[in-house]
């Protein structure tokens, strides 16, 4: 790789060549783009030298934290064996066997095989083809249509982008495709207090559109739902405590899979190894991909549970269904390699009973703040809701986003990554960050919520 480039020719060339994800081109600058250059635990250096805190663990994923020699170790080791080989056609490799059974080992227990793919959405994309091939194997081939929530985020494929529940994302291409159903989602803050319902009221009502969606399409015609137990993308959607109990409760008593959509909440997110164990869940199917190698490779999957495997082996049959770099050895070394890292350190037991009650009460004392309207955290992911008028929580800001994305840069440029979604600000740390790191992280989000706060007064927005 080049070495030497100014970081102003750098930019330069981005500009030209480089068409960025989820980003508006024309609006951006060559100038107002960050190259990072380089990442070392919980922070990340731009190419202008500036360290920042990475709040966001990159997208969701850098759980082990940057620059782990051990995983890098482990990659340059595989790729050095063996550095690619298929796993289709009756051949398999040791690193994808070895990982599989790590998977099944920290998985819920009815939940024994993974199927592999390169990331998040394509995993969705295989949830959505496997769970009607699987009614077409029992013999209900007119169990088609999938259940999924407003606002759910499950990738931007066509497949991923259309199980989610993205306005936006609809709006451009037609989707989504037929045969996905769009429900309520449990947003308290941002749906639920303007309906005069309690929280837990608002919980139940929201759970019970599932019930309302099932009974109004008929069971006979629903192949599953799919839901991530905390969204992440939507806003870091934590929902109120009666809400999953109540999903589970019906989810019990009708013949439909349930898909858990593990990207963000996997791997010790939420302080257990998955979100469905810290909301009592019981999955037939769970896409992974972010934690799963911590970003150091891309590589997602969906691990299936005995009561989907038992049939695909009773059935038989072929699966017409596959990546190339399906299990690609690499991708396992550097899962292996995490996963080995997040046992050794006890990781999830340390979100669940350390660092994740400390940083959890350090963030609510932000909800003090004249412009928070709600801080809320589960784990090690949360989020801020910023308010024009705390004494009237039902007020919001008139340019939705406008406010968010000043409090985002405000947070920037005070050395933490944060990320606005709508008018609320969001977080998910790497899990290895330590108690100092969180005293800094959350010194900078003040630092941040009053620079943001000064300016929504002076440009009244407020
Ligand atoms: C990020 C994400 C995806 C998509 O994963 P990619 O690797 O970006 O394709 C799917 N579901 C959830 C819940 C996610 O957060």
């Amino acid at each position: 790789m080049r070495v030497n480039v100014s970081s102003h020719d750098l930019k330069v060339s981005d500009h030209k060549h480089h068409l960025h994800p989820f980003t508006d081109h024309g609006a951006l600058g060559v100038d107002e783009r960050r190259v990072i250059s380089r990442a070392d635990g919980v922070w990340i250096w731009d190419s202008e030298g500036n360290r920042m805190l990475d709040g966001m663990a990159g997208l969701w994923c850098v759980n082990v934290g940057h620059g782990r020699q051990e995983i890098v170790e482990a990659v340059r080791a595989q790729m050095s064996e063996l550095s690619y080989y298929n796993t289709f056609f009756k051949t398999t490799h040791p690193p994808v066997i070895e990982l599989s059974e790590m998977i099944a080992e920290i998985a819920p227990e009815h939940m024994n095989m993974v199927f592999y793919g390169g990331s998040g959405s394509d995993a969705n994309d295989t949830v959505f083809r496997l769970v009607r091939y699987y009614w077409d194997l029992m013999g209900k081939p007119d169990k088609k249509m999938i259940l999924s929530r407003h606002n759910a985020y499950h990738g931007s494929t066509v497949a991923g982008a259309s199980l989610g529940g993205m306005g936006g994302m609809h709006g451009q291409g037609n989707l989504p495709v037929p045969g996905i159903h769009h429900i309520a989602q449990p947003y308290w803050f941002g749906e639920g207090m303007q309906t005069g319902m309690s929280e837990d009221e608002f919980g139940l009502w929201a759970a019970r559109e599932l019930e309302r969606a099932i009974d109004e399409i008929g069971e006979d015609k629903i192949a599953a739902f799919i839901a991530e137990p905390i969204q992440g993308a939507g806003g870091v959607i934590i929902p109120p405590a009666t809400y999953w109990p109540e999903v589970a409760r019906i989810l019990k008593q009708r013949d439909i899979l349930f898909v858990s959509d593990e990207v963000i909440c996997g791997f010790g997110r939420t302080g257990e190894w998955f979100g469905a164990d810290t909301y009592g869940l019981k999955p037939d199917l769970m896409s992974i991909a972010k934690g799963l190698t911590s970003g150091y490779l891309p590589m997602g999957g969906v691990i299936v549970s005995d009561k989907i495997a038992d049939v695909l082996h009773e059935k038989g049959g072929e699966f017409y269904h596959g990546y190339t770099y399906s299990g690609h050895p690499a991708a396992c070394a550097a899962a292996i390699a995490n996963l080995a890292i997040m046992k050794r350190e006890n990781l999830v037991e340390r979100v669940r009973d350390q660092i994740g009650p400390y940083f959890r009460k350090k963030w609510l004392e932000l909800g003090d703040h004249p412009m928070v309207g709600e801080a809320r955290m589960k784990g090690l992911v949360g989020a801020l809701e910023l308010v024009p008028d705390k004494a009237d929580l039902s007020k919001r800001f008139g340019d939705v986003g406008k406010v968010g994305t000043i409090a985002r840069d405000h947070s920037f440029n005070s050395g933490l990554v944060m990320r606005a979604v709508r008018d609320s600000l969001i977080i998910s740390p790497p899990l290895v960050i330590t108690e100092e790191e969180t005293d800094q992280l959350v010194a900078s989000a003040r630092q941040a919520l009053d620079l943001a706060w000064a300016d929504v007064r002076k440009q009244g927005l407020a």
